[in-house]
Order: structure tokens, then sequence, then C-alpha cells
């Protein structure tokens, strides 16, 4: 299905060369968003490098007796329109630029969404497949202990992330309360409901992924009933993505984890296929026409392709085989910067992770707002609210696209960087 026609070494515009880290991804496209705006070069300077960056040693006793020796990190990015915001990772790849990129990419997230937050993410490199349930709550308690100092309800706020879930944050409101000694579920979002979780946040990243799609795809004078649509990932985004796409009319013909994916040109039933936090990795179980490898689904001819499984999945080695209409981003940083170039080039558009998954850092909001209140929202309410905020950033974005004549990305990037460097701007240097 794949035929290559150019190499991974390829050079992009910005001088990229793959492979390519998320911290040089997340600083090449905060660099060509600076030059699209009117900006202090000095906020941009400051805004290239995190504020601070944690690194702790997290040991734990396995369940045979042995102490293992994990590496923690929580990279603190910016914090000019309010505390730290972003989630933590369980994931063996972990390293200190990941977080320092993730961090940045938050930064816009939540600026793109207008939300009272900065940027921060942070994670253990360790595979959370090797550990057992008790395992992973010493692990989480003791890097709870690790991090006590640097987060907070008004400091820093962790959410869920890949390889963490409402349990691993549950763990974590625990630990830090204990230490507290008063219970604080405003430290962290994503719990479980009944301790403070929101209504409606484990599938807030998916919803606004599919609202997104919606969008974009009317935008383009297309219905997304009957809309084609491949989905790369069946985990938290893209099994929400799935179903409600499915649910509005579309046709989604693919979906993949990690073990590979199915495919029927007609359409699958997605609300019969287990979703990753049902039943991990059951995707390839489910009776399909045909199967198809991760690296196939993503050349599928389809109306809409959405990676929303890991990072760096569309790079200078398949862009150019990508057979979508249309790129939402429900990954993290799935796209390369010479990807990126290579889809601008054949004019498809590409709708950016810091728009299309922002429903989680979304529900987050109001789950924080929830805690500090003591006052739970309803699901109705959660998703009403979520679609106002989705539709708000999506008519600024969209506007900005139609009026500077740039690409998805670069245009979220214009609505969030004009955002962080007028607060900058504001607030001044101290002292
Ligand atoms: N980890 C999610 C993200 O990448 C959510 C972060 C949050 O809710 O703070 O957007």
């Amino acid at each position: 299905m794949s035929s290559q026609t150019s190499g991974p070494t390829e050079e992009s515009s910005t001088g990229a060369v793959e492979p390519e880290s998320a911290v040089e991804t997340a600083r090449r496209q905060l660099e060509h968003a600076a030059e699209l705006v009117d900006i202090d070069p000095n906020i941009v300077e400051r805004l290239r490098y995190p504020k601070k960056v944690h690194e702790v040693t997290v040991p734990i006793e396995r369940d045979d007796g042995t102490v293992e020796v994990y590496t923690g990190y929580r990279a603190q990015h910016d914090s000019v329109r309010g505390p730290y915001k972003g989630g933590l990772r369980y994931h063996p790849e972990v390293t200190r630029d990941e977080c320092v990129g993730l961090g940045m990419w938050m930064t816009w997230k939540c600026a793109v969404m207008d939300l009272p937050f900065g940027g921060a993410k942070g994670g253990i490199a360790v595979n959370p497949k090797e550990l057992s349930s008790d395992e992973k709550e010493r692990l989480t308690r003791r890097f709870a202990q690790e991090i006590r100092d640097v987060i907070g309800p008004t400091v820093d706020i962790p959410a869920p992330d890949m390889g963490t879930d409402p349990k691993t944050m549950a763990w974590l409101m625990d630990a830090y309360s204990m230490q507290q000694g008063e219970t604080t579920p405003g430290v962290v979002t994503g719990k479980p409901p009944v301790i403070g979780g929101s209504e409606g946040r484990d599938g807030a990243p998916g919803r606004s992924v599919a609202i997104v799609t919606r969008e974009v795809v009317e935008y383009y004078d297309r219905d997304v009933a009957g809309t084609s649509v491949a989905i790369q990932g069946y985990g938290s985004v893209g099994a929400n993505a799935a179903r409600l796409l499915d649910e509005w009319g579309a046709t989604v013909v693919a979906v993949s984890d990690v073990n590979g994916g199915i495919y029927d040109p007609d359409g699958l039933d997605t609300a019969a296929i287990p979703s990753h936090a049902t039943e991990p990795e059951a995707v390839m179980e489910h009776e399909a026409p045909q199967t198809v490898s991760n690296e196939e689904l993503l050349e599928l001819d389809v109306d809409v392709l959405i990676p929303a499984a890991v990072g760096n999945v569309l790079t200078a080695e398949n862009a150019r085989d990508v057979s979508a209409d249309i790129v939402v981003e429900g990954a993290n940083g799935p796209t390369t910067t010479v990807a990126d170039d290579i889809l601008t080039e054949r004019d498809i558009p590409v709708v950016p992770d810091i728009l299309a998954n922002a429903g989680g850092v979304t529900v987050s909001y109001f789950e924080w707002l929830q805690d500090i209140n003591r006052r739970a929202w309803s699901l109705e309410r959660v998703h009403e609210e979520l679609e106002a905020e989705m539709q708000a950033a999506w008519t600024e974005v969209r506007n900005t696209f139609d009026d500077r004549d740039v690409t998805w990305r670069d245009a979220a990037y214009i609505v969030a960087l004009s955002r962080v460097a007028e607060a900058h701007d504001s607030r001044g240097l101290w002292p």
C-alpha cells in the first residue's frame, strides 16, 4: 500500500530533519507562529524554554520484594495565564524533553481555549503494562510525594494522559491530601466522579475531536452524515470520537489499537467494539471484513483521518501517501514538522491537536471549578458547556484562518500565542 517517495531524513522549510523530538517540533511550531504575530522577541525567547523542570527518583518495592527505581518528571512551561495544567504520562519513552514539548503544547491548548491555566506535562519512564495494580499504586503515591511541593490546586494541576487513568488520579489525590492533612480534590483532574471528578471528563477529548471534525467537515461544505473516517487508536480519544461521529451519521470505516486495525468500507459498529478502557487491545478480536496495519490505516482513502494514538505517526516517510482529504489530530503531536509541510503543500488541511483534543483540559477546568465550589455538574451541563467552549474556540480559529490565509495550525497558534504574549506584556518582568 505504501509507495515511499521520500526518506525520513527529508528536510522541511524550517530545516527540520527527522527523527524529531516533541520539544523540537514544539519549538519549531512556536518559532514559525512567532513570525505571524506581532510579538516582542524577548517574550518568544522566554517561551522557548520551560520555567522549571522537576526530575525525581521514584523507587518502589515490586510485588516480589525487589526494589525498582524509576525517573519521574514534571515540566512546567508557562503560568502567566494561571496555574500550570497538564497530564501525567506513564510510558517507557517518557523523557525530560518530551515533557517539555508536551508542556509547551499545554500552554497553547489552554490559551486557545481561553482557560485560566498555563501549561505543564509530566510522567514516569515506565511501562505500566509490566506493573501490577498494587505496584502502580505504590509508584503513583511515591511520585505524588516527590512532586508534592511543586503541585497544588493553585500551583500545578496534573491530569490523566497516556498510561494513566481516573484510578491513578484518585491515588495521587489521596496521597497529596493525606500529606496536606485535608481532602484536596482540586489538586488533580480526571478523578472518578465519586471523589470530585467531573461527569464527562473521560469522554471529553474524544468529544472535542468529534465536534471539531463536524465543524471542519461543514466548513468544507460537506455533511458529517456520510463522511468516511479512519481513526488510529481506540483509547479514550479514539473510541469516544469514533462512537460520537458514528452516532452523528459518519461512516467510521477503520479503527486500530497497538496490535493493528480493522476495516469495513460500509462502516464499523463502533459501539460494539470494546474500547481500551473496557477491554484493552481488543480491536483485532472484533469481526470485520478486513484487517489493516497501523501504517496502512494512515493511508486509507477516506474523507477524514484522525490519528488518535501516539505522537510522530505522520512523518516524511508517509505524508505523501496520506489519501484523506482532511486530518484532525486526536493525539498530541502526531505530525512531524516535515510531514506538516508536505501535507500543507498537498493542500490537505490539518486541524491541530491544541484545538481538536482540547476538550480534555476544558472539562478538567470544569472539574476544577466544581471542586473549588464543592458542587457537581450534571453530564448534560458538562456537554452543553463543552459544546459552547469548543464553538467559541473554533470560531476564533476559523476567523483567523479566513482573515490571515494561513494553515489551521498557524491560525490556532496565532490565537494562543497572542493571548499568552499579551498576558506577558501586560504583567511585565519581575523584579
Ligand atoms: N492530558 C490531556 C491533554 O493532553 C489533558 C490535560 C488536562 O486535563 O490537564 O490535553
